[in-house]
């Protein structure tokens, strides 16, 4: 089975798994609790915020631990529209191709007197800076999108909204552990998501890393764990393991980074040469490295995922928190492709901490090719 399915997930690291074994058994507590034990629980939790904190370069203060990305970019983008309002400002602004956790949040804060200006983009689902419009109160962006690769210029986009005033919500799920995410990266946007199980962290397991004094309030009541900020008991093995995959990210991320690019720009290539398709979504300048999205006119997505499923190659249509059901894409509707091509995507992305090898690049452009022969010959049946 070769992945190439790193837009949903990405396999846990062993030594994660092992870090959070003892947490689940013997080491079991709570780490609010006062006694021994509880103590010994609070300071590994605190420990791996140490990590997830180094790993953004931020202080480990800054850090809360959420079940993922989607609650992070709930938390962010809520938090930041009443934030803003307090300040006089009610427009938020958000890429019509946006991934749904930050797109569907941001429509809903519209019933409670937020206006949201969706901001077009093109098919290589660029957003740029102009979008920082004078008097805006949030802005909100996937570092990287998920069904076109497309990385953001986020330095430009954090400058310019700091100065205009404007809060930055900045989804870094799907770079995490894959490039850069500190402040010379990013310019320390104002509110950070991350999602562990993308990076070899269990599934289930988030943080948000939030500015310096700034009082994002809690989606739900309750105590006062998470500095207030996200009530309710911790998931401890689940931080923990997030804290390991943390670390190692911060250890092996340029090498990471390199196979990445390195074997995605191959794949990229051979794709080409096997079916003249070409990318969708930017260029390789400004993509997520190990990430190729294709779009295959004509011919539906989901046949060509089973198809590829059937040889051993695990792909995707697209995010997997889109609700496809058999429509086109609605994401590269909303970046200006047409139907037939938005129901034809195709998305492989090399999971940061898989196995794949250049060597088997080759075996995943053949299957696609021969993939992409049997479909046309099917449809072009059932057209006759
Ligand atoms: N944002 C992006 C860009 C994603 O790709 C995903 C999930 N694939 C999420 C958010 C949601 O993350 P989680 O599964 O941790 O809720």
């Amino acid at each position: 089975m070769l992945d190439l399915d790193g837009v949903a997930t990405s396999p846990p690291l062993p030594e994660v798994l092992d870090a959070m074994i003892p947490w689940l058994r013997e080491r079991h507590a709570n780490p609010a609790s006062i006694h021994r034990r509880g103590a010994e629980a609070s300071r590994a939790l605190e420990e791996a915020r140490v990590e997830v904190a180094r790993l953004v370069g931020v202080a480990p203060e800054r850090v809360v631990f959420t079940s993922g990305a989607t609650e992070s970019n709930n938390l962010a983008l809520r938090g930041a529209a009443r934030l803003a309002r307090r300040a006089g400002r009610t427009a938020l602004a958000v890429a019509a191709h946006e991934h749904p956790s930050l797109l569907h949040p941001a429509r809903s804060l519209t019933r409670c007197g937020f206006e949201l200006s969706e901001i077009p983009v093109g098919r290589d689902g660029l957003v740029g800076a102009e979008a920082c419009a004078e008097g805006l109160g949030v802005i909100a962006l996937s570092h990287a999108h998920a069904e076109l690769g497309t990385l953001q210029p986020v330095r430009d986009i954090v400058d310019a909204a700091r100065r205009a005033g404007i809060l930055t919500v900045l989804d870094a799920t799907l770079t995490a552990g894959r490039i850069p995410i500190d402040a010379a990266a990013t310019r320390d946007p104002d509110l950070l998501s991350l999602s562990f199980h993308h990076f070899g962290g269990p599934m289930g397991v988030g943080a948000l890393v939030v500015g310096r004094n700034l009082p994002v309030p809690p989606l739900i009541e309750g105590g006062a764990q998470e500095n207030g900020a996200r009530p309710g008991s911790p998931n401890l093995a689940g931080c923990i393991g997030a804290g390991v995959a943390a670390r190692t990210a911060r250890a092996t991320l340029a090498q990471r980074s390199s196979r990445l690019t390195s074997i995605g720009r191959l794949l990229a290539a051979e794709l080409h040469r096997e079916t003249r398709l070409r990318l969708t979504g930017a260029g390789l300048e400004a993509r997520l490295p190990g990430h190729v999205s294709l779009t295959l006119p004509g011919i539906d997505g989901e046949a060509m995922v089973a198809g590829l499923d059937r040889r051993g190659l695990l792909a995707a249509t697209g995010s997997p928190c889109a609700d496809r059901a058999g429509l086109p894409s609605a994401a590269l509707l909303a970046a200006g492709y047409d139907a037939r091509e938005a129901r034809g995507a195709v998305v492989m992305c090399l999971p940061p901490t898989g196995s794949l090898m250049a060597e088997d690049v080759p075996r995943i452009a053949i299957g696609l090719r021969e993939e992409l022969d049997r479909l046309r010959a099917v449809s072009g049946r059932l057209v006759s």
